[in-house]
């Protein structure tokens, strides 16, 4: 059994890994695409699973689901992450505008169709 050290260091490679992927690949697609600025680090927080946070570009995610998840879940919480940082809501609001220009949910059908994308580029 992996030592919990370890398993933080496998998470991590393979967050910046999402994060490479979707940077090279949804590039322009969202107009808000990744740039090589994003980061992904750990926390300590017990009320979080993951966090996406804009203003420094970095997403983050508990060292607690390394700690306690299924490998399948802890790789959701980084696609989901991954999701939200590509689907940059319009500044100084959490309004997500979809192609049409509609406002959706921040998890609304924009955000489980990019979900999904970030999850199948993972696999690949
Ligand atoms: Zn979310």
């Amino acid at each position: 059994m992996k030592t919990m050290e370890a398993r933080l260091l496998k998470w991590k490679r393979r967050a910046n890994h999402i994060l490479g992927i979707n940077n090279l690949k949804i590039c322009g697609r969202y107009g808000n695409a990744l740039n090589e600025d994003w980061t992904f680090e750990y926390n300590d927080t017990i009320d979080t699973w993951g966090t996406c946070n804009y203003n420094i570009q970095q997403i983050q995610m508990t060292t607690y689901a390394v700690e306690v998840l299924k490998n399948s879940m802890i790789e959701d919480i980084i696609c989901h992450e991954v999701a939200h940082a590509l689907l940059r809501p319009e500044p100084f609001t959490n309004i997500l505008r979809n192609a049409l220009g509609e406002i959706e949910d921040e998890h609304g059908k924009l955000f489980q169709e990019t979900f999904k994308e970030v999850k199948v580029k993972a696999k690949l």
